[in-house]
Parts: structure tokens; sequence; C-alpha cells
């Protein structure tokens, strides 16, 4: 009888942010499902949050290094929920430093030799890493397609503004189906800050140029959303294949989903018990951005004068109105540190979503059959924006940017108008889009079948012996 085959094993390489492990572990919990070997590379700290979420996929090993040093960063931060979004730069190109640790590690497994490396997309040094051990590498995307497409077309046209002083400058990108343009400050920071010659912005724009020698993209999306930029076009902007995998099944819906909970995930949802179906607004900014100290006065205040009810996740050190708590209890939760996402965004009682517009939150939403309103600050959040509201007509657009603060009665007066709505087109389309979204994933579903078709793929790889 004919030797069982030995499975595939594949290396995962997660880029430390909540916004791309969390998703990059639901992938992994797939592939675990299907009995690739799998090791995964943390760093200490990381492996003490996701401990958690990894207990939920026992096969996977872990392959714990320490964080590589650099002059450039705060002592033992590992994630960049600890650092501005001015450093981002300096933590890609630091986390190169994990080049020389990992292949000694590859070159070390001659009983299980690595099959392939599966990476997150800020993570292109991998991709030479895995060409110097002769094996495929995935870039892992936990952004829209839309999004991906034009991060990677900035770093690889380099287009520059006619006055260098002026944001509001328009950018187009006429090899992306629309040919849409974009201010210039609605553009990535790590584009904005991109200074040629600069050591680490030429590291981080050769990070962007690695992903397109990849195999693929495996993406985070659904082509009922994003079918628009799935086609042709891309092709000629480099990207050779793209799976998309998504709205990639959470592993865990409550506690554990990538953060310390400040309380219990029973006690949001035994005060969303309360109200009527649909009829509670829920505002997050996502695991990074601190809303400014005049948005967040303003909102809150809205949201008094609104009367709506919420609830609002935000991190711990937003600053509030003296007393709003305590004024608002019968109406509102405030949750500081982690909340349940999943869990509040799939109950029956919330309707509506203030979101700074994370592609995770994003998929949440949709797949909750959540209408989103959308307050992008950041990254890839203006381009998410514009995907929701203007392509696929499913979210209204509330705000936008950190600098600028909204008017409090006019902001009073839109949540007020808006959550009372029902029946709206675009309610009824961004529904549509859940149940687009729960058929992707199903047996069968486009989605389903993209994963199952990149599995196979993976399967075929011989399991080759390290020299
Ligand atoms: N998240 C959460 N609780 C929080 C904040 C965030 O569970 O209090 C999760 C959220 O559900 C999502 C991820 O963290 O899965 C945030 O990713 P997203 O892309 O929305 O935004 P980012 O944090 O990357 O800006």
């Amino acid at each position: 009888m004919a030797k069982p085959r030995q499975p595939p094993h594949i290396l995962l390489i997660p880029f430390p942010a909540q916004g791309h492990i969390i998703p990059f572990l639901d992938f992994s919990h797939h592939l675990s499902l299907q009995n690739f070997s799998l090791t995964i590379v943390v760093t200490p700290s990381n492996l003490t949050l996701l401990s958690p979420l990894l207990s939920l996929s026992p096969s996977i090993q872990t392959l714990s290094l320490p964080f590589p040093s650099s002059p450039h960063l705060p002592p033992n931060v590992e994630n960049s929920k600890d650092l501005p979004p001015s450093s981002f730069s300096l933590f890609i190109h630091a986390l190169a430093g994990l080049y020389s640790p990992i292949l000694s590690w590859i070159k070390s497994q001659t009983d299980n030799p690595v099959s392939a490396i599966v990476s997150d997309f800020f993570l292109g040094w991998t991709q030479p890493l895995a060409k110097e051990v002769g094996v495929p590498r995935i870039a892992f995307s936990s952004s829209a397609v839309f999004g991906t497409a034009v991060l990677h077309s900035l770093f690889r046209r380099l287009p520059q503004r006619l006055d260098s002083t002026d944001d509001l400058e328009l950018i187009s990108f006429a090899e992306i189906p629309g040919s849409p343009v974009f201010p210039f400050r609605e553009l990535s920071f790590l584009y904005r800050s991109y200074r040629e010659g600069d050591p680490v912005s030429e590291a981080v724009r050769q990070n962007f140029l690695w992903n397109f020698d990849s195999w693929g993209f495996a993406s985070n999306t659904f082509k009922a959303l994003e079918g628009a930029y799935l086609e042709h076009p891309l092709v000629d902007l480099g990207f050779r294949k793209i799976w998309t995998v998504g709205p990639l099944t959470p592993i865990d819906c409550g506690i554990n989903r990538g953060g310390v909970m400040s309380g219990s995930a029973s006690e949001v949802v035994t005060w969303l018990d309360r109200w009527d179906e649909k009829s509670v607004l829920y505002i997050s900014f996502g695991s990074q951005a601190v809303l400014p100290r005049m948005q967040a006065m303003v909102l809150a205040t809205a949201l008094e004068k609104s009367g709506v009810h919420f609830v609002w996740a935000m991190r711990d050190s937003t600053i509030l109105p003296e007393g709003f708590e305590e004024r608002i209890a019968d109406k509102g939760m405030i949750i500081k540190g982690w909340a349940p996402q999943v869990a509040i965004l799939s109950h029956c009682a919330v309707g509506w979503f203030i979101t700074h517009c994370g592609w995770n939150s994003v998929l949440e939403a949709l797949t909750a059959g959540v209408t989103i309103l959308t307050w992008p600050m950041a990254a890839d959040q203006f381009v998410n924006a514009r995907l929701l509201v203007e392509s696929t007509r499913v979210a209204i657009p509330v705000w936008e940017g950190s600098s600028e603060v909204p008017q409090e009665e006019e902001l009073a007066k839109v949540l007020k108008e808006t959550v009372s709505l029902k029946g709206t087109e675009v309610q009824n389309r961004a529904k549509e889009m859940g149940r687009e979204a729960a058929q992707a994933v199903r047996e069968g579903g486009s989605s389903y079948q993209e994963l199952e078709g990149l599995m196979q793929e993976l399967w075929k790889l011989e399991v080759k012996q390290v020299n």
C-alpha cells in the first residue's frame, strides 16, 4: 500500500496589527481544517495576545521569534496598535529583521520542510525569502482589492503632485477600473510620507513591489462586492492572481477576537436585548485610531442631543465631555478597551454602524446586514468608503478625516433622522450585500470555490528537501 502523503508544510507570517492578524488567523484556521502542516511566526507579546485565538486552531505550531531590535522604535513595541501612524513605515521596515532568523529556521526543518509561505502583504520581504528557499509565496491581503490596487499602484508609479503643498490635489488611477481619483490627503500615509532615496521609504516601497512577484493575493473580499476590480485591468497593474476568499468566517465572535475585553461579552448583549430590532447605532473607529479630542466631544454631544440608542466602543484614551457617561446611561453604552464587535454587529437590535471603514469592520457589518455610516480617517479607509458609498451604494457618508470637526447640531440631526429610517434603498442594498456575502462563503459559493481552489494548489506542492 502506498505510504500516506506527508501534508505540505506552510509557514504563516502575519503582520502584527489587529486589523491584519485577525483575518489572517481566520484564514489560517481554514487551512488547519484541511490538515496542512502549519507553523505561524509570532513575536512574544503578540503570542500572549493571540493565544486565545490560536488555541482554537490547535494544530498550528507557533514559532516565536524575538521582535527585531530597531533604534527607531520604542522598546517593547511589537504591535502597530502601540504606535502612532507616523511610525508605521519604521515598524514595517523593522519587521524585515525577521528575514535571517526565519531563513535559519526554514533551513533547520529537514524532517518537515516548508513547502510554501503565506504572509501578509505588508511583509513583501518574505517574497525574496521564499525565492531563496525555492518555495512559492502567497500574499495575504486584509484590505479590499480596490484598496490593495490603489496602494500598489501608488508605490509602482510614484505619482507626484504639481504643488507639493497642496493636499487636495487630485491623484488619478487610470489603470484601475472606473479611473478613480483621490485627493492626495485621502491616500495612505505610507505613501504620503514616502521620500525618494530615504532608506526606510525605499524599503517600504520595495516591500509592495515584491508582492507582484508572489503567486498572487489571497484577499478577504468577495466577487459580488468587488467584481468590478477582479477582471483584466488589474493584470495590467501587475497583479498575477487574486483569490477572493472572504468574508472569512470569524473563528471566534466574542471575547477572544484579538484583544483583551474590559467587560464581558454577555453584558453588552444583555443591554442590546432591551431594544427594538435595528434601532441601535454602533460606533467604533477600529483597533488603531483614537478619535481626536474635539471630534469625540462633538460626537458625544450630538449623540446625546439626538436621543438615539447607541453602543460606542472606544480606545481607553478617548476624551469625553464631563458627566457624559452618567447622563446617557439609559440610552447608550460605552465600552472602553476591546469590544466584542462581531457579537454586537450580529445582534438584531443593531441597525447602523458609524465606522472608520477599516476593511474588517466593513465586512463584519455587511455580513450582519447592518447599514454603514462612513467616517474614514486614514490608511485605506477613504478608498473603502468610496467603494461603499459610490460604487456599491451600501453606505451613507457621515463625516471624514480627523482634522475638521463636524457641526454638533447638524450631526445630531443627521443621526436622529438616519437611525429612524426603515426600508430605504441603501438599507435594502446593504442587506442584499449581506445575503451575497453569506452566499459567497456557503458550499459552492464564489469565495468557497476560490478558497478550495487555492487549497488544492497548495496541496499539489511537492514536499521539497532542504539543501
Ligand atoms: N475589533 C474588535 N473590538 C474592538 C476593536 C476592533 O473586535 O474594540 C476588531 C474588529 O471586529 C475588526 C478588527 O478588530 O475585526 C479591526 O479591523 P479593521 O480593519 O476594522 O480596522 P483597524 O483596526 O485595522 O483600523
